[in-house]
């Protein structure tokens, strides 16, 4: 290694090692001096499960992209993804459980990961609701040309990321090109059918810029945001699209570790909890939802899977998927696993995958 990559390497290992010590300090603060209430003393009553009727697959954290505010901390350097073995048992568990009725299938990209079509094309015989989680950009890399036509063919819903319809900001998030990409990937969704035909859908997801300062503010309203994307990009550039999806950020993955550099994540988590409504509650994506992770462990929700914050039996026992298939029940859950970053789904109008919870 020459003297310059030794320096590289050192100075990521400092970087690595501040971030690290900000989050011990952080946490620290948190628990010592914190003034906030702990998120489930918050709740009048236990987050309960509900009937599971939707499975989250994180297939793993590749990507062709890095956004700044991604909560997975995916990258073209992430290399961790499904085996055969964990994808199999997801076959299983798909074809055993008529209760399940939607597959929401995500990552990294997930188009580019071990397990996307077995698990599509098995969800799709028995017929259940295919969700992809796409990021648009990825139908112009060497090898995924076929995408398109293929989420056609399988009338896969597509859930697709455009933080903003302004090419500025777009790029800020994600990365140089990545509106023009996008567009143009729209453009091909269209001409496909997306968003002409009933069962072909294609849905846009918002996310916020992250803080830069204590000025911070809620999701713009879901309808009327809709209403904005919808006239500019028909306007623009003769697209169409079926619903927004407004999502707040959570403090999690690389938005914490933003508002840590800019000692915003405490005061970020507190203006979420001053908007805390009761009402968002009941609707909270967490109750009725299973999420896997590439190695076959199970969580309550995407958040809780990347802060490691594993779903658990009453008795307090750990879940995986060769549980869920040994006990031939998908209700072993009692309690939803919640943290402080759950007030970003109960902020205002709430949030989820699916967008806002209520109507503001
Ligand atoms: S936000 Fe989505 S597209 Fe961006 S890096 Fe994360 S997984 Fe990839
Ligand atoms: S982060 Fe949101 S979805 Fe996940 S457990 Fe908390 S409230 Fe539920």
């Amino acid at each position: 290694m020459g003297a310059v990559a030794v320096k590289k390497v050192a100075s990521r290992q400092v970087r690595y090692l501040s971030y690290q010590l900000s989050l011990i300090s952080d946490w620290l603060l948190f628990t010592v001096y914190s003034p906030m209430t702990p998120f489930v003393e918050k709740l009048k009553t236990p987050l309960t499960k509900q009937k599971i009727s939707v499975l989250q697959i994180n297939l793993g954290k590749r990507c062709n992209l890095a956004c700044s505010h991604c909560h997975v901390e995916a990258s073209p350097g992430r290399h961790e993804e499904m085996t055969p073995e964990v994808c199999e048992q997801i076959i299983e568990l798909i074809e055993r459980f008529p209760q399940i009725k939607t597959v929401d299938l995500t990552g990294g990209a997930p188009e580019m990961l071990y397990g996307f079509k077995p698990i599509v094309e098995t969800s799709r015989k028995a017929g259940k609701e295919v969700i992809v989680r796409s990021n648009l950009t990825i139908y112009f890399e060497k090898g995924f040309t076929d995408i398109p036509e293929y989420c056609a063919g399988h009338q896969l819903r597509v859930v697709a990321s455009l933080p903003c319809y302004l090419a500025d900001n777009v790029d800020k998030m994600r990365g140089m090109g990545v509106y023009d990409r996008s567009i143009a990937a729209l453009q091909w969704l269209n001409r496909l059918g997306y968003a002409q035909e009933p069962n072909l859908i294609v849905d846009l997801v918002y996310n916020p810029q992250i803080p830069k300062s204590e000025n911070f503010s809620l999701t713009p309203d879901q309808v009327s945001l809709t209403r904005d994307y919808k006239k500019f990009l028909q306007e623009h550039f003769n697209i169409s699209f079926n619903n927004l999806f407004t999502i707040t950020n959570l403090p999690v993955g690389r938005t914490r570790f933003h508002l840590e550099h800019r000692q915003l994540y405490q005061p970020y988590l507190q203006f979420l909890e001053d908007h805390f409504n009761g009402d968002t509650v009941e609707h909270l994506m967490c109750r009725n939802q299973l999420s896997i992770d590439y190695l076959g462990n199970i969580y309550d929700c995407d958040f809780n899977q990347m802060e490691d914050l594993v779903a658990c039996t009453s008795q307090g026992q750990k879940l995986t998927l060769p549980d869920l298939l040994q006990a031939g029940t998908l209700e072993l859950i009692a309690e939803v696993q919640t943290a402080s970053y759950c007030y970003g789904c109960t902020a205002g109008s709430g949030s989820s995958c699916g967008g806002a919870l209520i109507s503001s």
